[in-house]
């Protein structure tokens, strides 16, 4: 016998797991199936654990300036088998927290692989569940390159890359995209030796081209090597080839060259959210899908805020000034270093950089620590329409990052 349910959803990762507390808070009943961990990629995989070992990482890199902040550090070491303990722990209680919540709200989760079998019918294991409408969140893989075989010891994807205990001595990362990115910050804070491969022009290719040279710089600083416009021809043994005639020998490679969706049965009717759509991959995107499928609360599709994390930080909205025609828009950039609150942070790196026309914001890129969490006011602005003569009415607490942004108003 069948059971029957209003919704069905395939994958309790943040589309799926989203979809179905909103679902149960309007009513309806819900089941909801996981072949592997609730959370999916972003509590078990991806953003969770990876900003777990970044904090250790930025930890790590300020300690080793400390004698400037007035501390004595002798002896100071990494230890990175706790550092990704940790990293499980954190992973572990979020997830259990999670379950709970579930468990409370009460949705039906199914641990089994699932198939949807029609519009209206998932078989899991030897079950067959009725819903009035399916929800398929089946979320997205590692892209493998031709000739770039995973092999899970020497050439790693992002999952294997944070089942390390071990620190290797180098690594080439292949794609400067915010994985390629994060986790060369990362290595780079604990004294890996870091090369970053770049079919792109420039590094962090969709980012304002003022931030990717910006990055560029900070790479530098770090003593991140990297190349441009590059890719990699070949592999023997430890060795690879770059396209540009050099030949390098890191202990390990990791694959940061995008996301593909994860195909279940193609069936007509069914609905996609998250990463399974293969639009824009990032776990707001595929929070926010979710509400918006199950609520109906609107979502600006076009303003979904991308953020790299490191220090410092870096996020962008709206407009890249490489994409718009000279003379049809007003800019201003400040330096975070003008700033009170980036000496007293010891962190000085950084611009604020608004693009805006006809007085309204329409791009923002930024560098800065809360680089996050700033990106955050010029989407309030931008999604209300807010013009820039209102913001100036706004009063900003000093000293703060936010007041960088009261500051570029006037130059615009
Ligand atoms: C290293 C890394 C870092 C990231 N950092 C960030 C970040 O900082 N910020 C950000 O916004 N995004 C980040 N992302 C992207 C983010 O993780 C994804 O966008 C997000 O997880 C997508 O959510 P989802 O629910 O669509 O899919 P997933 O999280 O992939 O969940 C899909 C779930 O479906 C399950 N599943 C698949 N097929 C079946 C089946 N047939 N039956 C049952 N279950 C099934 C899977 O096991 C999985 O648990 C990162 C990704 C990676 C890899």
């Amino acid at each position: 016998m069948s059971e029957k349910f209003d919704l069905g959803i395939i994958g309790a990762g943040p589309a799926g797991y989203t979809a179905a507390l909103h679902a149960r808070n309007a009513g309806l009943s819900v089941v909801l199936f996981e072949k592997d961990k609730a959370g999916g990629v972003c509590l078990n995989r991806g953003c969770i654990p990876t900003k777990t070992i970044l904090h250790s990482a930025e930890l790590y890199e300020e300690m080793k300036n400390a004698q400037n902040l007035g501390f004595d550090i002798e002896n100071l070491a990494v230890d990175y088998e706790k550092i990704a303990a940790r990293k499980d722990s954190v992973v572990e209680k979020l997830r259990k927290g999670l379950e709970l919540s579930l468990k409370n709200a009460g949705v039906k989760l199914v641990y089994t692989e699932a198939f949807p079998l029609d519009e209206h019918r998932i078989n899991a294991g030897d079950n067959v569940y009725e819903c009035k409408k399916i929800l398929v969140a089946t979320g997205a893989k590692p892209r493998e390159l031709p000739n770039l075989k995973f092999d899970h010891k020497f050439i790693l994807n992002s999952d294997d890359v944070l089942n390390l205990t071990k620190l290797p001595e180098s690594i080439l990362i292949i794609g400067s995209g915010a994985i390629g990115t994060e986790w060369a910050r990362i290595f780079a804070a604990f004294d890996v030796s870091v090369t970053v491969v770049e079919m792109a022009e420039h590094l962090l290719p969709s980012a304002d081209i003022e931030i990717s040279k910006r990055l560029e710089r900070i790479f530098k600083s770090k003593k991140i090597k990297f190349y441009t416009s590059t890719s990699v021809t070949g592999i023997t043994g430890n060795n690879v080839e770059l396209s540009n005639g050099e030949i390098i020998t890191p202990d390990k490679i990791l694959v940061a060259a995008g996301r593909e969706p994860l195909a279940v049965n193609q069936i007509n009717g069914l609905t996609y959210i998250g990463d399974a759509c293969g639009n824009i991959q990032l776990a707001h995107f595929a929070i926010k899908q979710a509400i918006a499928e199950v609520t109906g609360i609107k979502f600006y599709e076009n303003l979904v805020p991308s953020v790299v994390y490191g220090c410092p930080e870096i996020a962008w909205i709206g407009r890249r000034e490489q994409d718009l025609q000279e003379g049809t828009y007003e800019k201003s950039v400040m330096l975070t270093s003008a700033l009170g609150k980036s000496h007293c942070d010891n962190c000085t790196e950084g611009i604020i950089k608004i693009l805006a026309k006809d007085n309204k914001i329409i791009g923002a890129h930024i560098i800065s620590k809360e680089a996050s969490a700033l990106i955050q006011q010029i989407l309030t602005a931008i999604q209300n329409n807010i013009s820039i003569d209102k913001l100036k009415e706004i009063c900003y607490a000093h000293p703060t990052y936010s007041e960088g942004i009261f500051e570029s108003l006037f130059k615009l």
